[in-house]
């Protein structure tokens, strides 16, 4: 499956809730779960019998789209989270949760997972002084990531300085303003992953 370039209100519609894929706009009134719009398509408002595949299926969607993760990405991520001893599920929200692009935006250097991914493609982010352009690529704890040393010119930069302050920081990672560098502590724990995502019908979902 491709990657969904339509509208991301649209996405947060069909599944009811605010998925935060628009960065600061999802903060406001404008956002169209605050507005309560109805889910899209002609038979958005209608009834429909909810199975418990459905349920599965939505449910892995919504966690591909927070995280803009591919199918089959998704799959190589929930393949390695169940060669990890403990739980699959909790092991692939551990690998989502550190994978570069995600990262960067939790630090507070993008405003969405979206933008954060552009800024690392676009090769603005360095991994351990080396520049890395691989949003899926996973940190470890103790990795260091900045702005490379010439992105500091950019808008994105200037506008990252300017809202770090306003942004919360999640436990497992620790930010140096003055230099807009940061550092993993320790890989997060299910209770430090702040998410709505039902890990366990991910993995009934894939279990079938
Ligand atoms: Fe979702 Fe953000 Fe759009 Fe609201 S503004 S519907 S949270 S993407």
């Amino acid at each position: 499956m491709a990657r969904y370039r339509g509208p991301a209100c649209r996405v947060c519609r069909r599944h009811g809730e605010k998925l935060m894929l628009k960065g600061a706009r999802c903060f406001t009134p404008k956002c169209s779960v605050a507005q309560r719009h109805s889910p899209p398509g002609q038979h958005g408002t209608a009834r429909r019998k909810v199975s418990e595949y459905s349920l599965q299926l939505k449910e892995k969607q919504k966690a591909r789209h927070i995280y803009g993760v591919l199918e089959r990405q998704f799959r190589r991520h929930f393949a390695e989270a169940e060669r990890r001893p403990g739980l699959s599920g909790e092991n692939l929200l551990q690998i989502l949760e550190t994978r570069l692009d995600n990262v960067v935006y939790r630090l507070g250097f993008a405003d969405s997972r979206r933008q954060a991914r552009q800024l690392v493609l676009h090769g603005h982010i360095t991994l351990n002084g080396r520049l890395t352009n691989i949003p899926s690529c996973q940190v470890k704890s103790g990795d260091v990531i900045a702005w490379k040393e010439g992105s500091t010119k950019t808008v994105p930069y200037q506008l990252a300085v300017q809202e770090i302050e306003s942004k919360v920081l999640p436990g497992w990672l620790s930010l140096d303003r003055g230099n807009m560098s940061g550092q993993v502590l320790s890989i997060p724990s299910r209770e430090e992953i702040e998410t709505t995502i039902d890990e366990r019908l991910i993995v009934a979902f894939y279990s079938r």
